[in-house]
């Protein structure tokens, strides 16, 4: 069976790590991205340069536009087949703030992308996969965060929040569809060194936080992705509904 996966958010950090891996296990991958294509296609550029039978292609997207994921999935199906495999990481923090001083349209936005992103990309990949629609089944990793244990406060509680609700999809999506050939898990990870934390106005974030990590170190996306390829994978063939914490303790 062809295996064929769709990484949202795969064009830098835990994505990007994402799809060098799975890449190498043979996955055909779509890298999708929203803003920086260059970022894109140099995931696309190093999975073609692993040579073989190495498949990949960047597909834009913002994951909170209905329209936008449909036409993404569409190009995927045209391009590289029906999804076996989708990795929701596609994923938004704002600058640290506490609740009092938060406004609508960043929750809106916040919301839009992590969460109602996340379900609709599960949708579409379900409609593709699900033997109750003629599919062949499948497996869905969500990006979740420790965050939604922890609650970020004086941070991000509307982010935490976001992923709180990304636990209770998988958990619900997992047994909607465990009868149907495909799995649904979600990782949470803890602090990890990627862009995200300089989008949220903390680009040493990651560092700085080392000493309350158990670990006392950040985690890399690499390690992650190992997490999330394995979730992926046969080896899983028993879980779903469940949520893995790579968090190095935290
Ligand atoms: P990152 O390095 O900031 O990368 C974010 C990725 O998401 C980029 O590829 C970006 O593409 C894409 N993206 C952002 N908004 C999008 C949208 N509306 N539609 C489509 N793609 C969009 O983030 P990361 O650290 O790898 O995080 C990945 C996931 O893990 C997120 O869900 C995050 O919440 C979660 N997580 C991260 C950490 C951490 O410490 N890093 C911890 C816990 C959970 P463009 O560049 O084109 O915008």
């Amino acid at each position: 069976m062809n295996k064929v996966l769709l990484i949202t958010g795969g064009s830098r950090g835990i994505g990007a790590a994402t799809a060098h891996l799975a890449a190498a296990q043979g996955y055909a991958i779509a890298v999708n991205y929203s803003h920086n294509a260059s970022a894109a296609e140099a995931v696309v550029r190093a999975i073609q340069a692993q040579g073989g039978k190495a498949k990949a292609i960047a597909v834009q997207a913002d994951v909170a536009d209905e329209a936008q994921v449909m036409a993404m999935f569409a190009t995927v199906d045209a391009q590289l087949g029906r999804v076996t495999a989708l990795v929701n990481s596609a994923g938004v923090v704002d600058v640290a703030a506490r609740v009092d001083a938060m406004d609508v349209a960043r929750w809106r936005r916040l919301l839009d992308i992590n969460v109602i992103g996340t379900m609709l990309c599960a949708r579409e990949a379900v409609r593709r996969m699900s033997t109750r629609h003629g599919g062949v089944g499948g497996a869905i990793v969500n990006l979740s965060s420790v965050a939604a244990v922890l609650g970020a406060p004086g941070q991000y509680v509307d982010y935490a929040a976001s992923k709180g609700a990304i636990d209770s999809f998988t958990v619900g999506l997992g047994r909607e569809v465990a009868a149907e050939g495909i799995r649904v898990n979600a990782v949470r990870p803890g602090v990890i060194d990627t862009d995200i934390h300089a989008s949220g106005g903390q680009p040493e974030r990651a560092q700085q936080l080392a000493p309350t990590i158990p670990m006392r170190r950040p985690g890399t996306a690499e390690e992650v992705a190992q997490a999330i390829v394995w979730l992926l994978s046969d080896a899983a063939s028993y879980t779903t509904g469940s949520v893995v914490d790579v968090g190095g303790g935290r």
